[in-house]
């Protein structure tokens, strides 16, 4: 029997395993990580240190979206049968992604075909932008941005390097996503590697007549405020949104996890960025932030639908962020749209 002084709170628990009191609540709730002791009148649940190993491996098994009955039959396992038991279960989430490439070709292919037949418009912009760019508590600027009549685009480099950021901007602006990667190739220099250490996320919004073309890479985001509602366009590329999305986790397990900023694309040759089309109205705006706005900002809506000038919306978001103690470089980009007609 463990004594009982030797167990830990929730709350010092949490510390230790690098996760929040409410995650650990959720793997209780979902049987995956009972408390060593629930105290019978209070609830509370306490933990004993030789439980953290099995938190941490849960809280990696959920980033891999592994299925909850699988994870607890997994966690009861000696280490080589988890091995094998987690080498089987990524085997079949490659087979089934393989699979799935070969549906969405087909589909592409498809509705390629179907909007070849549709009008595009033939309208004329009119943009009013307004642009703030902060350096927060960081040591160095590593947030980028352009801002021109028909270009908008973000970037936020990582490593030890502040010039990659705008260096891809200039090259993306003068030769398209593939002067920005060959640009990067070349200053990073020759050993880029597949996990770069220093490199560079990119977001841009190129207008065309009445429409925003999109280029994203990364964890930048494009937001469309349209009709006092705001949408985010993009979505970002990190290991946790994606389950996110797929509702594998939950926002608070996203919020806390270790791998939270873990980037699964940014500008490296032979990325494939996600490429979009908006069909603009009048009235229409667009937002552009790096992760330094909105990671630290819970709720940027009422910020972002402000009826206000372009610069007066981005100076009340930077003041939002300064307000949230600004941990990282951000930047914030508001095109609002007319037509000339
Ligand atoms: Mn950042």
């Amino acid at each position: 029997m463990t004594e009982p002084q030797t167990l830990l709170t929730i709350g010092d628990f949490a510390r230790a395993a690098g996760l929040t009191a409410k995650a650990l609540r959720l793997y209780d709730d979902l049987g995956l990580l009972p408390p060593a002791e629930v105290d019978p009148h209070s609830g509370y649940r306490r933990y004993a240190p030789s439980q953290l190993e099995g938190a941490r491996l849960v809280a990696t098994l959920r980033l891999l979206g592994m299925p909850l009955a699988r994870i607890q039959r997994l966690v009861d396992l000696r280490p080589a049968a988890a091995a094998r038991e987690v080498e089987a279960y990524w085997a079949q989430v490659e087979a089934d992604t393989a699979t799935r490439r070969h549906i969405v070709t087909t589909l592409v292919h498809q509705l390629r075909n179907e909007a070849r037949t549709m009008t595009t418009s033939t309208h004329t912009l009119h943009a009013a932008y307004g642009a703030s760019h902060r350096q927060g508590r960081r040591d160095l600027q590593q947030d980028a941005f352009i801002a021109t009549p028909e270009l908008f685009a973000v970037a936020d480099g990582f490593g030890d390097r502040d010039d990659i950021a705008p260096a891809a901007l200039a090259a993306f602006a003068v030769g398209g996503l593939t002067g920005a990667v060959s640009e990067i190739a070349q200053g990073v220099g020759a050993a880029l590697p597949d996990q770069p250490s220093s490199g560079t996320t990119l977001t841009a919004v190129a207008l065309d007549g009445a429409t925003a073309r999109i280029t994203h890479i990364g964890d930048a985001r494009v937001w469309l405020v349209r009709d006092g509602e705001l949408q985010q366009v993009t979505h970002d590329h990190t290991v946790v949104a994606g389950l996110l999305e797929a509702g594998q986790l939950t926002v608070d397990e996203a919020r806390s996890h270790p791998h939270r900023n873990l980037l699964n694309r940014a500008l490296t040759p032979g990325v494939v960025a996600d490429e979009s089309v908006v069909d603009l109205r009048r009235d229409d705006r667009l937002v552009l932030t790096t992760d330094g706005v909105h990671s630290f900002v819970d709720d940027l809506a009422p910020l972002l639908t402000m009826a206000a000038a372009p610069q007066a919306v981005a100076d009340a978001v930077a003041v939002a962020v300064g307000e949230a103690g600004e941990p990282d470089n951000h930047t914030v980009v508001v095109v609002d749209l007319g037509f000339i007609t």
